[in-house]
């Protein structure tokens, strides 16, 4: 299949394992910020090509994993609420909340869906006036414009029962909390390709300059985070920090303008706690002014409990290290014992992006 099989062609794999080999002269940490990426490396084996004195740590690319606590919790709430719908994609019906997880809501009688697409949630809308739905907004810059259309088409359509509960983040704010962490060992990023396809990678460059960090817009197969890993360490023994693209089949400087257009339409940037992280200024998504009425926290902030709590995680769940590249899921206590995908005490155990699912799946 074009754009897959050259990209996961094992002489290739092994031409750009031994040319890394060969230009590496010191010590490295580099790490690719998207679940995504993880996903391929634990799978493949790629961090084990690799010369010893690179190592790859895993970032807070799982939308899912970073998803704040109380957020689950209100969707928990919301989906208790008689006629209300509430609709979100898989990955996170059994992310634990404070107390429960939506699959768990779903089995005590609550109305959870799973939806492949926002824009499901304004279909279903549309069906069903006597119902209220609630789309449970998760994910990074890729998702957020089919999420800012579905909240046009529900203006459009002056659907009165739709409505969002917005927890979409954004990546450049996550990469600048990592190398201003007084622990940061990130010497080099791996950025996530299909983030840049819709934004670009302009925003990268003032970090790149400020901080002295190579970044790469690096794709998701093998060949692509091989090549990914090598232009970093190129310019890392070269004593250069800049942008570079490797996953030119894909990404302009500029992204997508188009979905940029739709995206700011619709949100603002705003400050936003990431679950075991915390807060980071400018790091997520809220409806702007004009579009506050499908503000599901507007319409049920009321009928909710403790809707300004912010619950912290369990303590015996580290993500917040492992989104932040400084324990990688087998050094977690917990990791295979108390916690597995079956039993998960944490988001990154059920995540399909999720590092600790990485882990459990492919290395346990
Ligand atoms: S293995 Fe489980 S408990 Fe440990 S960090 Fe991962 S999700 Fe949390």
């Amino acid at each position: 299949m074009k754009y897959i099989d050259e990209f996961r062609h094992a002489d290739s794999v092994k031409r750009l394992a031994e040319t890394i080999h060969t230009i590496t002269q010191h010590t490295w940490t580099i790490m690719e910020v998207c679940g995504g990426q993880t996903h391929t490396i634990v799978r493949y084996g790629l961090d084990r090509l690799l010369p010893s004195a690179i190592e790859v740590i895993h970032g807070p690319g799982c939308p899912v994993c970073v998803t704040p606590i109380h957020m689950i919790d209100a969707a928990c709430q919301i989906a208790k609420i008689p006629d209300v719908i509430l609709c979100s994609f898989g990955d996170m019906l059994r992310v634990p909340g404070s107390e429960e997880d939506l699959l768990g809501v779903k089995a005590q009688g609550g109305d959870v869906r799973m939806m492949y697409s926002p824009l499901d949630a304004v279909a279903l809308a549309h069906a069903h006036p006597d119902r209220h739905i609630v789309c449970f907004a998760v994910g990074f810059e890729t998702t957020a414009p089919a999420q800012a259309m579905a909240v046009l088409q529900a203006h459009e359509k002056q659907l009165t029962n739709f409505s969002v509960l917005v927890a979409h983040v954004l990546v450049p704010p996550a990469m600048e909390a990592i190398l201003d962490s007084s622990s940061n060992r990130v010497q080099g990023f791996l950025a996530a390709g299909h983030v840049c396809t819709i934004m670009g990678y302009e925003a990268y460059e003032p970090i790149a300059k400020r901080y002295q960090v190579p970044i790469v817009v690096t794709g998701f197969e093998p060949v692509d985070i091989l090549e990914g890993v090598y232009m970093v360490i190129q310019q890392l023994e070269t004593a250069r920090h800049e942008v570079e693209n490797q996953y030119t089949r894909s990404v302009q400087r500029s992204g997508n303008l188009e979905a940029q257009r739709v995206v700011n339409k619709v949100f603002e940037t705003s400050d936003r706690i990431w679950r075991g992280i915390g807060e980071l200024p400018h790091s997520g998504l809220i409806l702007r002014e004009s579009y506050r009425d499908y503000d599901a926290m507007q319409r049920f902030g009321h009928l909710m409990k403790s809707k300004n709590s912010h619950h912290t995680d369990d303590s015996e769940c580290q993500s917040g290290l492992v989104l932040q590249g400084q324990l990688k899921p087998s050094e977690c206590a917990a990791f295979g014992t108390q916690c597995t995908p079956d039993h998960p005490l944490g988001a990154p155990m059920v995540s399909s992006e999720g590092a600790c699912a990485a882990y459990y799946r492919y290395r346990k």
